[in-house]
């Protein structure tokens, strides 16, 4: 299927995309999920793995995969959009830590699954280097390595000198890095397109170019449902894990924002080329610019080179003409030559992005409310690959009725506010992707750090 090849180079390297057969009909079960990205499969995937025999239906628009989870940046890392200052603030320390822990252990749970049912995901866990470009990155990396270690993980992070840098990769302007273990590179497309035949294999049921248009919660003895044009898929429980994407359906529109995140790939680099680099380790890598940009290297030996530039556009749209922008999409190439000078002919084979889903609180929620059977995950900005993971066994025990320490977590049953309405929705995101940019140019051209005083870092602060 070209046009879901085309998507990303994740999904042309993943296998058959052939879509499986769309509902044929109104149809009872007993979940009922819309979404097959990774929050909808590994939320089956526990749910079955705890009762087999449970009827789940996923109902995908177009094919797994087709969202977020087959368009990343490949990290699986601990990484939450929210600190852990600001978690502690909302939800006191000990639950910080202990949404933190949950996040090192996401990743290890991802590589353990996939290791154990046979996906081929690609999961090596060559750690995560924030690199400072710069005296201007440097006091960020230093407030990140004293706010680990306030809580209690430090020891999982290293402060890395420009030579220690040097010795992982050869980054043109690197003074300094932050380096840890915890975090691990995916292949995301094979990884979402295994979780989908996995949950096949154990009895769940996919239908695929099948779009939601709305969905309804319990009542009065009727079961939840989600409405599609081919019909409606009725269940005592009902499962939202569309992210980005549930900003189409009117009753969530104003939940998320859906932003852009686009990401350019460099034609496979020779082996003389690498030994100039580095990288043997095949770390996440990431700088510490407030617009946000992460680098992976695959492993046939490309370089990835994500960042966030495109603009939000009025009244939320998503659309596919927005997985390409010229002026980012130009710019992320541009930054490749100038962190690798040795790549200055380097030929780009591939040019991507998709939305994430921005709540306006930057907070995840995992959420389940038992009256109506509908239960939600997403919230996760630019952090879903193994927050989906965390999301999926917490929706379980949710939707199970138990106790876990996963439910316990100030994540589960979070309620983030809606954003406002339009045009002040466009105006507070243009202002601030704007005003962002400008911090980082003037920083890059003067050497200092932003001051974290301006309005754009007030409003961003997460
Ligand atoms: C370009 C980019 C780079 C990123 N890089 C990283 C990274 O390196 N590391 C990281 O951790 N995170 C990254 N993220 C975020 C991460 O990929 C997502 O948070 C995660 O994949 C979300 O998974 P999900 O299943 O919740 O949503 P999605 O993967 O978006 O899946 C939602 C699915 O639901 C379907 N759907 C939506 N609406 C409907 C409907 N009405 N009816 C039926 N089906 C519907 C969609 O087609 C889609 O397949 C990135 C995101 C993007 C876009």
């Amino acid at each position: 299927m070209e046009r879901y090849a085309d998507v990303s180079y994740w999904l042309e390297t993943a296998g058959d995309l052939a879509p499986r057969p769309p509902l044929d009909g109104t149809t009872e079960c007993d979940v009922a999920i819309l979404g097959a990205g990774y929050t909808g499969l590994w939320t089956a995937y526990y749910l079955l793995k705890r009762q087999p025999g449970l009827r789940i239906v996923i109902a995908e628009s177009e094919i797994a995969g087709f969202g977020a989870s087959g368009r990343n940046g490949a990290w699986c890392a601990p990484d939450l959009n929210i600190s852990m200052d600001r978690l502690a603030r909302l939800h006191g320390e000990d639950a910080a830590r202990r949404i933190q822990q949950a996040t090192y252990d996401a990743v290890d749970e991802v590589g353990r699954v996939a290791a154990a049912e046979g996906i081929d995901a690609g999961f090596h866990k060559g750690g995560e280097l924030i690199v400072a470009r710069g005296p201007h990155h440097v006091p960020a990396i230093e407030a990140s390595l004293r706010e680990y270690g306030r809580f209690g993980f430090g020891d999982r992070y290293r402060l890395l000198d420009a030579a220690g840098v040097a010795e992982k990769v050869r980054i043109a302007g690197a003074v300094a890095g932050l380096w840890s273990d915890s975090a691990a590179i995916v292949h995301p497309g094979r990884l979402v397109r295994g979780l989908a035949t996995l949950v096949e294999r154990m009895g769940g049921r996919l239908v695929e170019r099948t779009p939601v248009a709305d969905f309804r919660g319990a009542v009065a003895g009727a079961p939840a449902a989600l409405v599609t044009p081919r019909g409606e898929i009725r269940a005592p429980v009902i499962v939202l894990a569309g992210e980005a994407y549930l900003t189409r359906l009117p009753k969530l529109h104003r939940q998320l924002v859906p932003l852009y995140s686009l990401i350019v790939l460099t034609e496979p680099i020779d082996d003389a080329r690498w030994a100039e680099i580095g990288w043997a380790g095949r770390e996440v890598v990431a700088s510490a610019r407030l617009s946000i940009d992460y680098l992976s290297r695959t492993a046939d030996g490309r370089i990835l080179f994500g960042g966030r530039g495109a603009p939000y556009r009025l009244g939320s749209p998503i659309k596919d003409a927005y997985d390409r922008h010229d002026p980012t999409h130009e710019m992320l190439r541009r930054f490749v030559r100038t962190w690798f000078p040795m790549l200055g002919d380097i030929r780009f084979t591939h040019a991507w992005g998709g939305p994430l889903g921005m709540p306006r609180d930057w907070h995840p929620s995992f959420a389940f409310d038992p009256r109506s059977g509908i239960a939600s995950a997403r919230g996760y900005v630019g952090h879903g690959v193994s927050t989906a993971n965390l999301a999926g066994r917490t929706l379980a025990d949710l939707i199970a009725g138990e106790r876990s320490p996963l439910t316990e977590l100030p994540l589960a049953n979070h309620r983030s506010p809606n954003w406002e309405v339009e045009p002040l929705r466009w105006l507070g995101i243009r202002y601030t992707q704007g005003a962002m940019s400008r911090l980082d140019r003037r920083a890059e051209a003067t050497g200092q750090p932003p001051t974290g005083r301006s309005l754009a870092e007030r409003i961003a602060s997460h």
